[in-house]
Order: C-alpha cells, then structure tokens, then sequence
C-alpha cells in the first residue's frame, strides 16, 4: 500500500484548524485533492471567524459611567477621598455566584453592575433578588 486511505486522509484533515494548513494539506497531491472537499476548507474559514474570541476594553453600555456612578462612589469607594469615577471595564469572561454556586467563565461585555441591572433586575422581580454588592463579580441570590 502507497497511499492513505480516504478515511484517513478525511480524519487528518478534520483535524487541521487552521485554514491555510488545510488549503496546503488539499495541494500535496491529486489524492488528497479529492478527498478535502471545498466545502471542509469553506466550514473552517468560518469556524475560524466565528470561534474568534471577543473581547471588549470597556463596559458596552454607552451610559455606564452615569448608571454605576451612585454605587461605586457611595458604597464602593465610600472611603476613597480622592476616588475618580469612569466608565467601568467589561468583564468580558468571569465567573458569577448566583445563590451560593460559582459558574466559571460566563461572557458578558457589561460591566459586574450594567450585568445585574440589565440581565437580572430587569428580567426578575427585584424584591426576589439579594446583591451581595461585590466589586469584582456578580454575587446575587434570588428566590
Ligand atoms: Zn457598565
């Protein structure tokens, strides 16, 4: 036997993320050429661009330094004469407590409070929800 077989040669190329590893893969020879199908290179061009991770600087919420401005500089920074207020960072990935259990690597592109206001106060009954008031992540629990 000279060469792979095709089942082989396709469970190489699954393999292969990268496109242009795949797209040089496709040209080692005809055999393979017939065996990585256009249609494989066209499903990793977009898993690519699509598994892309995004990540943002600042909290998406365009009125974040307005909406967290009480909180941060009556409660969070109470102490902190000279405390400047700006417009909170995103937490991109984070983990959260909700009632006691951590949840690992939860993505969000607001800040811990545009999170709990518009993902939880604003979906749920607010007399249901206990704020752990946590600067770092969002700690809540609700009934
Ligand atoms: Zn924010």
């Amino acid at each position: 036997m000279d060469s792979l077989p095709y089942d082989i040669i396709y469970k190489i190329s699954c393999e292969i993320n990268d496109v242009l590893d795949i797209i040089s893969f496709k040209k080692v020879n005809k055999e393979l050429n017939n065996s990585i199908s256009s249609y494989t290179i066209a499903k990793k061009k977009l898993t690519k661009k699509h598994n892309k991770p995004v990540y943002y600087v600042n909290c998406i919420n365009a009125n974040c330094y307005y909406d967290t401005c009480e909180i941060f500089e009556d409660y969070y920074n109470e102490y902190h004469g000279r405390y400047i207020h700006y417009h909170q960072p995103s937490q991109n990935y984070n983990y959260i407590k909700i009632n006691n259990k951590m949840y690992n690597n939860v993505f969000t592109p607001y800040c811990v409070e545009c999170f709990k206001n518009f993902v939880f106060k604003s979906n749920i009954d607010e007399t249901r929800i206990v704020d752990n008031l946590n600067e770092y992540f969002v700690d809540i629990i609700y009934s």
